[in-house]
């Protein structure tokens, strides 16, 4: 690791935890593993996002269901999430004519969605770990390299090259994991990824004058059709984020549709009840970047007693099933519950974890992939045939 300067620490090294990447897997995990009393370094590329202000660069906003709640209420901050949560009790599907029709998730008050700010979130479970003395939050800090022969893993930051000696490691740093590429290095691993040919670009639903919502607020809104698709969440004041999913290339794509000209013929051509609840639409697509989609499905997640993968690191998904954060945050409560059950063991501990998750999220994998065939579908359904007066969807 040549003259890269080493990490100074209190605590002994050998008794420390790494986790790569401070995203909301690797936060929840570090906030659970600090409430069972390890002493974790968290190590995230990016400055700190609670002074920065802006978006993470992800969705703004986040449909949180139950296998989610489940982390939260591991580490205690479910009702606090909740508190600031719209709950979305069904979804309403918008017909080229405008039409709408509402789908409630159950026959049980209960069975609910829960749409969250992500930023809101994220700054929530780095204040609570960050309450814990022997939790350290390093930002700015990229993961290099690691040296599973020697147990070190290597961060670039603004002053050089640091280097840790943790007693173990975690990949938490999301569907591009460079601590999963340095990991499976010289193994016998698998990894496999596609990228979707759609990409997808966020805009605001704004309230309307009287600060009300301008659809119906406590409901995922989506706008099937068969080129392309809106999907929205609710937000606490009364707007929508509006997800629109494209292809990147071809007629009416994101590579075609770039003048003001072009992007309100797409929006009045594909969804023509929507341009006149768009007003700020032109100045938010020249402003938001075009976000891709990537599914990833990898083996295996664990090394030893030595390190071990959560989150999109080792299962990245469509969005299309809302369930990546909800199953990366169930990652963090099955590998929290099987360090308990195998203290002192600690590759039997990772060896239970990934037992117990990679079956789950190889079908969640599919389940993502089939569900954007599903919304798709929902444009050849008799009620929306019936309604497709403008051929287009
Ligand atoms: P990430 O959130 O990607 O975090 C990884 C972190 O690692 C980042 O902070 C990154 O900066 C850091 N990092 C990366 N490389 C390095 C490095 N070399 N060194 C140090 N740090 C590094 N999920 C849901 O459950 N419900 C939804 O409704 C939903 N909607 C979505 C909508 C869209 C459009 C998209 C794209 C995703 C959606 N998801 C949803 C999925 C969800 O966003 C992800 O599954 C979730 O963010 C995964 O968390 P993570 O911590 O594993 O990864």
């Amino acid at each position: 690791l040549g003259k890269a300067e080493t990490i100074a620490s209190d605590t002994p090294a050998s008794e420390r935890i790494a986790i790569v990447g401070g995203g909301l897997a690797g936060s929840m995990l570090t906030l659970a593993l600090a409430q069972k009393g390890y002493a974790v370094d968290l190590y995230e590329r990016q400055p700190d996002p609670r002074t920065q202000g802006g978006r993470a660069g992800r969705s703004i906003n986040l449909g949180l269901s139950k296998r989610g709640m489940q982390a939260l209420e591991m580490v205690g901050l479910l009702q606090t999430v909740l508190d600031t949560a719209v709950v979305m009790s069904g979804r309403v599907i918008h017909a080229p004519d405008g039409s709408t029709r509402y789908q409630p998730y159950g026959k049980d008050a209960s069975e609910v969605l829960h749409s969250i700010d992500r930023n809101q979130l994220g700054h929530l479970l780095l204040d609570h770990a960050e309450r814990h003395p022997q939790v350290r939050l390093h930002f700015g800090h990229r993961l290099a390299q690691v040296d599973k022969a020697a147990r070190t893993v290597e961060f670039e930051t603004a002053q050089g090259r640091v280097v840790a000696h943790p007693q173990w490691m975690v990949g938490a740093d999301g569907a591009f994991s460079s601590a999963r590429r340095e990991l499976q290095r010289g193994e016998r691993a698998n990894y496999h990824q596609e990228y979707l040919e759609w990409g997808y670009k966020e805009l605001t639903l704004a309230p309307g004058a009287d600060g009300q919502s301008v659809i119906e607020l406590t409901a995922l809104h989506v706008w099937p059709r068969s080129h392309c698709l809106f999907v929205s969440h609710p937000n606490r004041d009364g707007s929508h984020t509006l997800t629109l999913f494209l292809p990147f290339e071809g007629e009416d794509s994101f590579a075609t549709v770039r003048t003001p000209e072009e992007i309100t013929a797409l929006i009045s051509k594909y969804f023509p009840d929507l341009v006149r609840l768009l007003p700020g639409l032109i100045e938010e697509w020249m402003k938001h970047p075009v976000g891709s989609l990537i599914t990833t499905r990898t083996a295996p997640w664990t090394f030893g007693d030595w390190a071990v993968l959560v989150g999109d690191a080792c299962h990245a998904v469509y969005p299309f099933y809302g369930q990546g954060m909800n199953s990366a945050f169930e990652d963090c409560c099955t590998l929290v519950s099987a360090l308990s059950a195998n203290q002192g063991d600690t590759a039997a501990a990772f060896h239970a974890y990934e037992q117990a998750r990679r079956q789950h999220t190889d079908v969640l994998c599919e389940l993502s992939k089939e569900n954007f065939v599903e919304l798709r579908k929902k444009v050849q359904s008799p009620w929306f045939v019936a309604r497709k007066r403008l051929d287009i969807a």
